[in-house]
């Protein structure tokens, strides 16, 4: 599926791989006599075989590439209208948190933030109002896992959309579409693509009436990608399997390094026996992915810091999901638009510092981690 989905070979010359279409527009034999293609916000043929091979890795029907993975949940929330109320992750990845409260809110849409590893927490939330659960799992950076089906037969019962962001688990762990979610939302940015060289975002979905909303949306709004990018993030995505397995290995070993060394406090993986949603993680996902974070022994903001200033393999940078391995300071990176409070509440305290494990040789990622923690 990651090779093949959506790529026939291209009919005009038998290129294997599907061409950049670098093109706006498409000559017309005459007014509206065209070849199913009339301008590239609309379609375009290389973001169309990307659309399809999306559709197909995540089991779903329909695909919808955007510019990114905030044009993607951005187009999600245009399915709501003033007054609607969406029960969300309480530990969310910063930039939807800020998607949500600093642009949809002052619309007159409204947000709960709720741990959703407990679904009566959730099942408490919702109102006449609620249309929308948004998911994301495992979550960012404190590795919590819901149950996804749990989530679906909630949402079925009350009527509600269930939307999962599967952008760290990828649909090489999990499929939320088979396990009852209505969207599937991506940052492409991270695993799918893989190589840390593009910024893409996508929407798959089974729904044939929800695919036509999100389709007048992603046309309408125009937050599409164009064909080079789409072109990276399909190149990307026929390595995904391969990738995805030396990155839960490479994690699994790092994980397992840091929780025997003694200086360090505590370690956030979802493989860990005494990961409180450790069962829920070995039914839905097929490994235990390659993000994880920990806090090492007597840590604070500063030197959380100078630990991961020292790194020389690990590059400090936001993002994750390449193969080179990344390390971060949520509290002042990727989580500094979460209020300090909310973002201690869940777990993101200063002394955290999250890995994204990349595919290099683990012996070298561990002596680069030994060097820096001392
Ligand atoms: C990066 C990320 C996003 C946002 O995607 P962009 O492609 O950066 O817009 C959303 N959710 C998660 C979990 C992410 O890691």
């Amino acid at each position: 599926m990651t090779i093949h989905g959506g790529q026939a070979p291209d009919p005009a010359y038998g290129a294997v791989m599907p061409p950049i279409y670098q093109t706006s527009t498409y000559a017309q034999t005459t007014p509206g006599g065209h070849k199913g293609f009339e301008y590239s916000r609309t379609h375009n043929p290389t973001r169309q075989a990307l659309e399809k091979n999306l559709a197909h890795i995540e089991h779903g029907a329909f695909g919808l590439a955007f510019a990114s993975g905030l044009a993607a949940m951005d187009a999600v929330m245009k399915l709501l209208k003033p007054s609607d109320e969406v029960i969300a992750t309480d530990d969310l990845y910063g930039g939807s948190y800020r998607l949500f409260t600093k642009i949809f809110e002052p619309y007159g849409i409204h947000f709960r933030f709720v741990p959703m590893q407990s679904t009566e927490k959730v099942a408490q939330q919702i109102t006449p109002k609620t249309k929308l659960l948004w998911v994301e799992t495992p979550t960012n950076p404190m590795m919590n896992v819901i149950d996804i089906t749990a989530m679906a037969n909630l949402a079925k019962h009350h009527k509600l959309l269930l939307a999962v962001d599967n952008t760290f688990a990828s649909p090489y762990l999990q499929q939320p579409l088979t396990m009852g979610a209505d969207i599937v939302m991506h940052s492409a940015t991270k695993y799918l693509a893989g190589h840390s060289d593009v910024v893409l975002g996508a929407l798959i979905t089974n729904d044939a009436s929800l695919a036509e909303r999100l389709s007048f949306i992603q046309n309408a709004s125009g937050a599409v990608p164009g064909p080079f990018d789409s072109f990276l993030t399909l190149r990307g995505i026929k390595t995904l399997h391969v990738r995805m397995e030396r990155h839960c290995q490479n994690a699994a070993t790092i994980a397992q390094y840091l929780a025997h060394h003694p200086k360090i406090e505590s370690v956030n993986w979802p493989g860990f026996d005494h990961h409180p949603n450790h069962t829920i993680a070995q039914a839905q996902m097929k490994d235990f992915g390659a993000m994880l974070s920990f806090v090492p022994k007597g840590a604070n903001h500063q030197t959380a810091i100078a630990l991961v200033e020292k790194l020389k393999l690990f590059t400090l940078a936001e993002s994750l999901g390449g193969v080179e391995s990344l390390a971060g300071h949520p509290a002042s990176m990727t989580h500094a638009s979460i209020p300090k409070d909310l973002r201690e509440k869940s777990g993101v305290v200063d002394a955290l510092i999250r890995l994204s494990v990349g595919i290099e040789d683990v012996q070298d990622l561990i002596e680069d981690l030994e060097q820096a923690i001392g």
